[in-house]
């Protein structure tokens, strides 16, 4: 059986900045605080534990610490209270999540009211609203759009979280310019993300079979398996090589391979290693 790995499988370079930064901050600094998990990987957040960076919920006073600011950025209050605490700052914000919080900040100043389609509890997503002087309005889905408030709108600029699905994204830009008379699209969905589902939509069409390999609190792995599985219902969401059932590939020629952007390359080489060991050469 052929195994066809996707080009875009595993970290993003935002994801593997970020990684670089924290193993330099760690070796270069003592005290030093992450609040979260680095990215939505177990073994990554491991090995950056590992390093000696520790996972706090909440910021505490104390002297010579140091704040790893994670890919997904913060906002400007949690910013504010971490330096008057005294910690010293070590930014791993995506530059592409910095270019989503320029745009929303100019928009505000332009006088536009700031909606961003995206998850509502996910740190990017709070990290962006969290930039604006004023209220933002967060849309996660189709359905939940609040046409009451929409309506009053008559400037308006959406953003969009850097991992959501763009043919869900375009839908809800579209049901928002049927009330809103200025509304100023910025598509921020970043470029690895969209190579990632440029391929997933592919993929499950040439493939029996499709694996997607990440964690199961990862959002972008989450969406490349639901695109994936809406295209082929042989789509298999493992965390690893431990998750792999050969009954899967009865019968199948060719099987693809993908990773969400947390997910190592070392995970991904184990996962079709075994693959390859359990299925007819
Ligand atoms: S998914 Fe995109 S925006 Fe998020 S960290 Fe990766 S490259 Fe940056």
């Amino acid at each position: 059986m052929r195994i066809n790995l996707a080009k875009s499988a595993g970290f993003c370079s935002g994801v593997k900045r970020a990684i670089d930064i924290a193993f330099r901050t760690a070796a270069s600094e003592k005290n030093v605080y992450m609040l979260g998990d680095i990215v939505h990987n177990e073994d990554v957040v491991r090995q950056i534990r590992k390093a000696g960076i520790k996972k706090i919920k909440r910021l505490l006073p104390g002297k010579n610490r140091a704040l790893l600011i994670r890919a997904h950025g913060i906002s400007l209050n949690t910013l504010r209270a971490t330096l008057k605490l005294g910690y010293k700052i070590f930014d791993a914000t995506c530059p592409m999540v910095k270019e989503i919080h320029q745009i929303a900040c100019d928009m505000e100043e332009k006088g536009y009211h700031v909606i961003v389609i995206g998850d509502k509890k996910h740190d990017e997503v709070q990290g962006i609203v969290g930039q604006l002087k004023g209220e933002a309005t967060v849309i996660d889905n189709l359905d939940s759009i609040p046409f009451k408030k929409i309506k009053c709108l008559k400037k308006a600029c959406v953003v969009v979280q850097s991992t959501q699905n763009l043919e869900n994204v375009l839908k809800i830009v579209s049901a928002l310019k049927q009330h809103i008379s200025d509304l100023k699209f910025f598509n921020t969905v970043c470029k690895p993300t969209r190579l990632k589902q440029e391929e997933i939509k592919r993929m499950p069409l040439e493939n029996d079979v499709m694996i997607i390999i990440g964690s199961k609190n990862s959002a972008n792995t989450k969406r490349l398996y639901e695109i994936s599985h809406s295209i082929n219902k042989r789509s298999f969401w493992v965390t690893s090589k431990k998750d792999i059932r050969r009954y899967w590939f009865k019968g199948a020629k060719n099987a693809g391979v993908t990773a969400g952007a947390s997910t190592p390359n070392y995970t991904t080489q184990e996962v079709m290693d075994y693959i390859k060991q359990i299925t007819p050469a």
